[in-house]
């Protein structure tokens, strides 16, 4: 009876309803199921950052309407964990604003900049929000293909002329989900370049940052020379503290691209419930024992999963970063029905890579949000199957 807007119609398709569908009958089944599937930590939140939460809610002051822009306190905090992290200086006051949740701002940010029949360029695969947030715009989305020939690299010299006109955005990630990529000094100085040259905004959504491993420290794009005229940054405290649930984090950087992310919301939206807004600031200026323990826990699991699959023939590349394995999958298979079979044969989940974008065609992707004896378990599981 009634007629979904165009831009609701041009939302890409969701391709995981059968997989879904399996999972569930699997799981009613009373299958054992072994959920590799999820980006999700499989951890609680830090016990000090829910002590913070449950002080401060108790606090009658903490239930009222939160301020728009965030809490001067939540906001200072930003800015000092910016500072110490990467060096980078923010002003709390004109170049930080919190978000209930970085997704949230990744999608309403382009409704500050497109018109109709602009073009945000968006690595292909990504994170869905990137294209759902330009299409409700009423943007297009470019694609610009991810390989393991470009380091999973965006090529910025195979952009055409006409595109480069038409684009107002630009969305990168790294480190990265789904592939787990990691980026160069060489390419922000480039992307940088490119962007001040063809008058496009910077995204660069830095989820991933704290969950590194083997001592590598992901930079801000914010660190480099000319980012702050052409870059906003998003981050988040959910995948970093386990606290995916909260919704909490933060835009940051140039400060008319803040602005205008914050006039977009505040038609939209209202404050982060204060007493969350009080426990971010409790992890933000939490010691570091806790980061500490939360790479090792990964890396550890990184390990043995990679290792396992290469033993088995397969060839997984262990990621610098994230808590996402991206594996090629056999040549001639398809990653839906590849999927699939995993899930049937051996009550394994996976994300199929063409979820993420059409050139994920050829690639699983599986999170590390199992125990190590769980993924010890699937690679018996697996070995049993080929
Ligand atoms: C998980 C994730 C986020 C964080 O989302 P929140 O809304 O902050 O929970 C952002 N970007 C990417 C690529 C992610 O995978």
């Amino acid at each position: 009876m009634f007629k979904l807007s165009k831009k609701v119609q041009a939302l890409p398709p969701y391709l995981f309803l059968e997989i879904d569908k399996a999972k569930r009958q699997a799981r009613a089944e009373g299958r054992d199921i072994i959920d590799l599937g999820i980006g999700d930590p499989d951890q609680p939140t830090p016990k000090f950052i829910i002590d913070a939460l449950s002080q401060a809610a108790l606090d009658p002051a903490n239930h009222r309407y939160a301020l728009d822009q965030g809490m001067p306190v939540l906001r200072e905090a930003i800015g000092d964990w910016y500072k110490r992290r990467f060096n980078v200086n923010l002003n709390p006051q004109t170049e930080i604003l919190p978000l209930i949740g970085s997704k949230e701002g990744l999608a309403h940010f382009p409704l500050a900049f497109l018109n109709p029949g602009d073009l945000s360029l968006i690595p292909d695969p990504s994170y869905p929000p990137y294209k759902g947030g330009t299409i409700l715009a009423g943007g297009k989305p470019y694609l610009m293909p991810l390989s393991a020939a470009n380091s999973f690299l965006p090529d910025l010299k195979k952009i055409p002329l006409s595109a480069r006109k038409k684009a107002k955005i630009i969305f990168i990630n790294y480190p990265n989900n789904p592939t787990g990529a990691c980026a160069s000094d060489d390419f922000y100085t480039e992307l940088i370049a490119f962007a001040a040259k063809n008058k496009i905004i910077i995204i660069s959504d830095l989820a991933y940052s704290e969950m590194a491993y083997d001592g590598y420290k992901p930079p801000s794009i914010l660190e480099y020379p000319g980012a702050s005229e052409v870059a906003i940054e998003f981050h988040s405290l959910s995948k970093t503290y386990n606290m995916t649930g909260w919704r909490i984090g933060w835009a940051c950087g140039n400060r008319q691209l803040v602005a205008a992310l914050a006039k977009v919301k505040s038609n939209i939206d209202s404050g982060i419930f204060s007493a969350i807004q009080l426990a971010g600031v409790t992890a933000l200026r939490g010691d570091l024992d806790y980061l500490r323990s939360m790479r090792g826990l990964y890396q550890q699991r990184r390990d043995i999963l990679v290792d396992g699959l290469n033993r088995l023939g397969w060839t997984a590349i262990k990621p610098k970063a994230t808590f996402y394995v991206w594996i090629k999958i056999p040549p001639k298979a398809e990653a839906i029905s590849f999927a699939a079979r995993l899930l049937k044969d051996a009550n394994i989940v996976v994300t199929p890579g063409v979820g993420f974008g059409k050139h994920g065609q050829g690639y699983i992707r599986m999170a590390l949000t199992v125990s190590g004896a769980r993924i010890k378990e699937a690679l018996e599981r697996i070995k049993k199957i080929s």
